[in-house]
């Protein structure tokens, strides 16, 4: 049976290991905090590139966090994209700052710098908000332009916040994702790329005064110690059992799961070439750590009825995302946009993301293809 995200096949494969990592921690009692928890940041860390790694709950919390230590606030803007789960809007609004939705590139489906950089005249001309922050979102597992929003982002005096929930794994001229950012967070929800088996996130600078800042925010703004607080802050842990299940589950994500997932992608690239939809597009220079394989129909596609079709088939599909954040209710009366985010708009009616993971075979990724592509020719 063919899964969107296959963790029980991963379990299988990493029983013995995650079995032992989890007895260790209920023997130890050591459950929050400890050595689980710090040998994991600094394998993190490490990995990544960056002088600091805090984990944290969730990767939503592990924005929030950021924002906390950057002390935005309301009357601040801070520019997302609007092709992008909620979250990643959600952390600004949710401490008062306005979100600007800024349209994604066709190609990338990540925030679009040209648009980005008419988003930030815009409300410099417009004058009733401060341009603070850009939460740069690394979709689906690969890494945004780095190069053009760095540039932007000097010029115009705004912090980078990349928000690589989906994409730890991926890289960029050789750099890796979570180390873009003056801020960079990740999560650990189970289905994204290094998933652990509850929720759970980290968040990663290279600048010290931001990462004890931050420290403290997520353990209730405590000072020299745990009841000396200096700050209000929040209660954002990750806990020791999750801490140890990461660290067997991120040798496996090096060590071959990067791999075999970059292969699938590959293998769907080839076998959907004439299927008349168009693929995930890599740019050159650019690794994914396909959070998803997110496809666009042809137009005129009944996606409904396609969906409908392969479930028939055995093979599961999801529609990543419905909707761009600009028709989310939620954020109705409080975010703002300059254009009118037609790319965004035009991909939440067409694009349909295929199952892919470490652990999909070959004849199940074939399956998938023949039928996507038979359900698409009987349409013709
Ligand atoms: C999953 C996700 C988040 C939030 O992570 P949680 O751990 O579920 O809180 C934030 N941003 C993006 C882009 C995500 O995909």
């Amino acid at each position: 049976m063919i899964q969107f995200r296959d963790l029980q096949k991963q379990y299988a494969a990493l029983k013995p290991a995650v079995d032992e990592a989890v007895a260790g921690v209920f023997t130890s009692t050591h459950f929050i905090g400890g050595s689980e928890v710090s040998s994991l940041e600094s394998e993190l860390a490490d990995f990544v590139g960056t002088t600091h790694c805090i984990s944290c709950a969730n990767g939503t919390d592990a924005l929030s966090l950021a924002l906390m230590a950057w002390g935005i606030k309301a009357g601040d803007a801070v520019f997302v994209p609007d092709f992008t789960f909620f979250a990643s809007a959600e952390a600004p609004a949710h401490i008062g700052a306005t979100p600007i939705l800024v349209d994604v590139d066709a190609q990338t489906y990540n925030i679009d710098p040209q648009k980005l950089e008419e988003a930030i005249r815009a409300v410099h001309k417009e004058g009733s908000l401060t341009p603070k922050v850009v939460v740069t979102v690394d979709l689906f597992g690969l890494p945004a332009d780095y190069s053009e929003i760095r540039r932007i982002c000097n010029t115009y005096g705004l912090l980078i916040l990349e928000d690589a929930a989906q994409a730890f794994g991926g890289s960029y001229k050789g750099q890796k994702a979570c180390s873009f950012g003056d801020i960079s967070t990740t999560s650990f929800f189970p289905a994204k790329p290094l998933g652990c088996y509850g929720d759970g996130g980290a968040i990663f600078t290279d600048n010290d005064e931001w990462a004890s800042l931050i420290r403290s925010y997520a353990v209730h703004g405590k000072g020299s110690m745990k009841y000396d607080n200096v700050r209000v802050g929040v209660n954002s842990r990750l806990d020791a059992i999750q801490a140890a299940i990461l660290r067997v589950k991120f040798a496996a994500f090096k060590d071959y799961e990067l791999d075999a997932i970059n292969k699938t992608a590959d293998y769907y690239d080839v076998g959907l070439k004439d299927s008349g939809c168009e693929l995930p597009v890599v740019p050159a220079s650019y690794y994914s750590s396909w959070a998803q394989y997110t496809i666009r129909l042809p137009q005129g596609t009944d996606r409904n009825a396609m969906q409908e079709y392969l479930k028939g088939q055995g093979i599961p599909t999801m529609v990543y995302y419905p909707k761009p954040l600009h028709q989310q209710p939620a954020l109705k009366d409080i975010a703002r946009r300059f254009g009118d985010n037609e790319v965004s708009s035009a991909l939440c009616e067409t694009v349909l993301s295929l199952p892919i993971h470490p652990y999909l075979e070959t004849y199940e990724v074939d399956q998938v293809i023949s039928e996507v592509c038979s359900f698409l020719k009987s349409r013709l």
